[in-house]
């Protein structure tokens, strides 16, 4: 397995782990005002989607796609967003964000400076149930 010493998503500590496998994790992200903004990670700090095998680029984005259909399906967001940024931490992973109108940027871009506050909170049981509904998917 490749590392790079001082990359935290190497690393991997202090993270809510939803589901994993050999290749990559889900992971909860908690930024406030943004439940439910989860993280595809692959294990291996590869830095571009492209540099990994088709079949490797298939399996990732099925995850992505399974992180989606659970948010969908469990938070009934208006849009979700994907994004692959790793600028400053150049280890492949995507976010995958649902948004809200009354999501703190709403409808711009989670990294602009919030408009509001946001009050809103993960139904009880949140991570169980995407922890499921992940291995149910990518069985
Ligand atoms: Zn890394």
């Amino acid at each position: 397995m490749s590392t790079e010493t001082g990359c935290a998503h190497c690393k991997g500590a202090d993270e809510d782990r939803l589901w994993a496998d050999e290749t990559c994790r889900v992971v909860l992200v908690h930024e406030t005002g943004f439940e439910g903004w989860c993280r595809v990670i692959w294990h291996d700090h590869i830095r571009e989607l492209s540099d990994l095998t088709p079949k490797q680029r298939d399996h990732v984005m099925a995850v992505v796609s399974a992180v989606e259909t659970g948010l969908i399906a469990k938070l009934a967001p208006v849009k979700i967003n994907i994004a692959s940024l790793g600028t400053a931490a150049p280890h492949l992973h995507f976010h995958v964000i649902p948004r809200f109108v009354d999501d703190p940027a709403f409808p711009d871009p989670v990294w602009l400076p919030a408009k509001r506050t946001s009050s809103r909170k993960l139904p009880d049981g949140f991570a169980q149930s995407m922890a499921i509904h992940l291995q149910q998917q990518l069985k």
